[in-house]
């Protein structure tokens, strides 16, 4: 079986390659690692591999774990990327970095008012639904504008950039199609004058097509940590 840090070798060089292809330098994407589901002693794993950036889905889970690296807590970035409800955002402006999952303004408007003052601003990222299928969550993308303009005025988030997570398909085309579209978005809202780096886009199935089409972060948990059972996935 290969190691933890076999595999996050093996993700640096498809991340490097697919940068080549894209003629992009490989500095321009970070790898943020999903650790939902697996073990503190499995991210202290991919931290002696060299990693700093954890990804976690469930706020309680992310607190746990949190809670169980507190001592590295000053080292680490941690990434909520999963949904976020109302009556978590105080936990997460305090204990988390990243939220990438903003899919309303009520959500960011708590997130900015509960920040504690001694931190830095948590770094947010709104969520698209690229697809438009009610089901999904995210902004749709004609509400983009006017809650990106509205999250960029509050005083302790800093809005970074645009998430999405595409209908999967194992077809590169469609892939890239998907992850257009964000980045599409994305220019949009820079040539309105927003100050945005952050394309949260790619997981372990498409981090080369969202690399070709400009992710600056791709989310990957399978390719380091191995499959999740399904029910927690
Ligand atoms: C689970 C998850 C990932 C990682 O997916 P893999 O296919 O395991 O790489 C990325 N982003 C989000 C939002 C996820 O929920």
């Amino acid at each position: 079986m290969a190691t933890i840090a076999a595999n996050i070798q093996q993700v640096h060089e498809r991340i490097a390659r697919a940068c080549a292809v894209a003629q992009r330098p490989v500095q321009s994407v970070t790898l943020l690692t999903v650790s939902k589901t697996y073990s503190p002693d499995a991210v202290r794993e991919a931290i002696a591999a060299g990693e700093r950036r954890f990804g976690e889905n469930y706020v309680q889970e992310g607190l746990d774990k949190i809670g169980a690296l507190i001592e590295l807590r000053g080292e680490l970035e941690w990434h909520l990327i999963g949904p976020l409800q109302s009556n978590k955002t105080r936990v997460v402006a305090s204990q988390f970095d990243w939220v990438h999952t903003v899919d309303r303004l009520k959500i960011a408007e708590r997130l900015s008012d509960q920040r504690p003052p001694e931190l830095p601003p948590m770094q947010v990222c709104l969520q698209v639904n690229t697809s438009g299928e009610a089901t999904k969550s995210g902004l749709l993308p004609a509400d983009l504008p006017a809650a990106a303009r509205a999250v960029a005025a509050l005083p302790r988030l800093r809005l970074r950039g645009l998430m999405a997570i595409p209908e999967p398909s194992d077809d590169p085309d469609e892939q890239r199609a998907a992850h257009r579209k964000l980045r599409e978005l994305l220019e949009t809202l820079r040539s309105d004058g927003l100050d945005l780096d952050t394309l949260s886009m790619g997981m372990t199935a498409d981090l080369e097509a969202a690399i070709l089409e400009g992710s600056t972060m791709v989310r990957v948990g399978t390719a380091i940590f191995g499959a999740r059972s399904s029910a927690m996935s």
